[in-house]
């Protein structure tokens, strides 16, 4: 059985994200090497602070003061630290129980190793170098002695406060498309289309994804498909994406690729956009060293009739 394919996909977006007052006041805070925490009507001080209550759901704006001091509630020990981590040799994530808070926060806690951190400890905030009012700007959490450091009078009135901040979000895959899609995308280095047959409903899926949703089996019977078909359906792009070279208006379409059991999509081209119809017979046009069709052309042939692709649709 040839080998099935992996490589790595990244998926990574910038998240915009803006503050309300509660939050603002606590990142500004930060910035100015001050933790805020709030106190809801119960009395109890959160830290990090919240928008709402989460035991009666009232709003909260009582911001008050807590010590960049505390004690460790709970902790693991982080073995290997990955990319974009608060610290890059190993560390522990502890819970932070601030002086003058009842609840803890989760930051980076900079010890020797595992044996060098238990619950109950004293520790205190490192503050990062450059702060700029962001969760970051706590560089990590270091182990001290003796009890809670005295507040600085701050009432989390600022004069120039955070109200938003940018959160790059950013997943590292090792994808692997399974042994169906294996084999359709090395049949697609050859400018072939393979599909799979379900052995049950006889239905030829492309792209394959190794089973039919519909019988709950596995389909193994490789089918080449194509290379012509049938636009099947189809919609009118009006809107440029970004990175994408391609001028607007232009017809994305479903394509029954002939001998498919569904259709899969592609952009067509060689046509007026408002020439394109149901039942138009296309072909795949492919660009050197491209992976898939570029897009698809008309091949100049009669329209299929609706009869022949109905249930494609
Ligand atoms: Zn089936």
């Amino acid at each position: 059985m040839p080998e099935v394919l992996k490589a790595p996909l990244v998926v990574e977006f910038p998240f915009t994200r803006s503050l309300g007052p509660v939050q603002s006041a606590f990142l500004t805070g930060l910035r100015e090497r001050v933790v805020l925490g709030v106190r809801t009507a119960g009395g109890r001080v959160l830290v990090p602070p919240v928008e709402y209550d989460p035991v009666t759901a009232e709003e909260l704006s009582d911001l008050v003061e807590v010590a960049p001091t505390g004690t460790v509630t709970t902790w693991a020990w982080n073995h290997a630290p990955r990319r974009g981590q608060p610290l890059t040799a190993p560390f522990a994530w502890a819970l932070v129980r601030l002086d003058g808070a009842d609840t803890a926060l989760l930051h980076a806690l900079d010890a020797p190793g595992p044996d060098a951190v238990h619950t109950g400890m004293r520790v205190r905030v490192r503050w990062a170098e450059e702060r700029t009012g962001a969760i970051t700007d706590i560089a990590c959490f270091e182990p001290c002695a003796g009890g809670p450091q005295q507040p600085t009078g701050i009432t989390g009135e600022f004069e120039d406060p955070v109200t938003g901040i940018v959160a790059a979000a950013r997943l590292d895959y090792t994808y692997s498309p399974g042994r169906a899609q294996t084999a359709y995308i090395n049949a697609l280095a050859g400018r072939r289309i393979v599909g799979e047959r379900c052995p049950s409903c006889r239905k030829v899926y492309v792209p394959p994804r190794g089973a039919c949703p519909t019988c709950g089996v596995a389909t193994s019977e490789r089918v080449e498909v194509g290379p012509r078909g049938t636009v099947t359906t189809f919609c009118i792009v009006n809107i440029k994406a970004k990175n994408l070279d391609i001028e607007v208006p232009y017809v994305y379409a479903h394509i029954a690729l002939d001998g498919a059991g569904l259709a899969l999509h592609g952009r067509i081209g060689g046509i007026p956009y408002d020439e394109v119809r149901m039942g138009l017979r296309v072909e795949p046009v492919w660009t050197e060293g491209a992976r898939h069709p570029d897009h698809y052309r008309p091949t100049g042939e009669p329209d299929a009739d609706y009869d022949t692709y109905r249930e494609l649709l």
